[in-house]
């Protein structure tokens, strides 16, 4: 589930929702949505052999990353809220991750993979709850051979479109009777 598309389209649709009330520029966030799988660049080291080990989830899966947007966040004085944005969309990528396989979140002042694994499973006609979390050595999960956008995504996306198409007809008929 923690695909790119989940990646992006979870904080965006938060983001969205609460675009008015923090006087967020919905053109802005959606530009900004790089920032939400930017982390997963560092699957590139390998992939480009850069480096002999896999990086991934361990060099930009970090509370680390924050620490340059944050500061901006915090001393910037106009458009903070661009600094706030990529903040959130950092933190949201980690959370997801930490929820799929977990993440060296400490990294590289704590070389361990903090992880949480809940889930709901239908078995032979009940439902199974399973819950783990913790410390681990190594990832549980890297997504290997999962799609990148499944087609679960894909049926997602057609209904935003749906709604999206319906609320920007509502939109649009609204202000043509001013
Ligand atoms: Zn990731």
């Amino acid at each position: 589930m923690s695909s790119l598309f989940s990646h992006i389209f979870i904080p965006v649709v938060i983001l969205l929702l609460f675009s008015e009330k923090f006087k967020l520029s919905p053109r802005e966030l959606i530009s900004l949505s790089f920032f939400a799988v930017l982390p997963d660049a560092d699957s590139l080291f390998f992939i480009f052999r850069l480096s002999p080990v896999s990086l991934h989830r361990v060099l930009f899966h970090n509370v680390f990353i924050l620490i340059v947007p944050l500061l901006l966040f915090i001393l910037v004085k106009s458009r903070r809220q661009v600094f706030g944005i990529i903040c959130f969309y950092l933190i949201s990528h980690l959370i997801l991750d930490l929820f799929t396989g977990g993440t060296f979140l400490f990294y590289p002042v704590y070389d361990k993979v903090f992880f949480a694994h809940a889930e709901i499973l239908f078995v032979n006609s009940s439902f199974i709850p399973v819950l783990d979390y913790g410390i681990s050595d190594k990832i549980m999960n890297m997504g290997i051979g999962e799609p990148a956008v499944s087609s679960e995504n894909i049926a997602v996306a057609i209904l935003l479109v749906i709604s999206t198409a319906i609320s920007a007809g509502k939109l649009y008929r609204k202000t043509r009777q001013g």
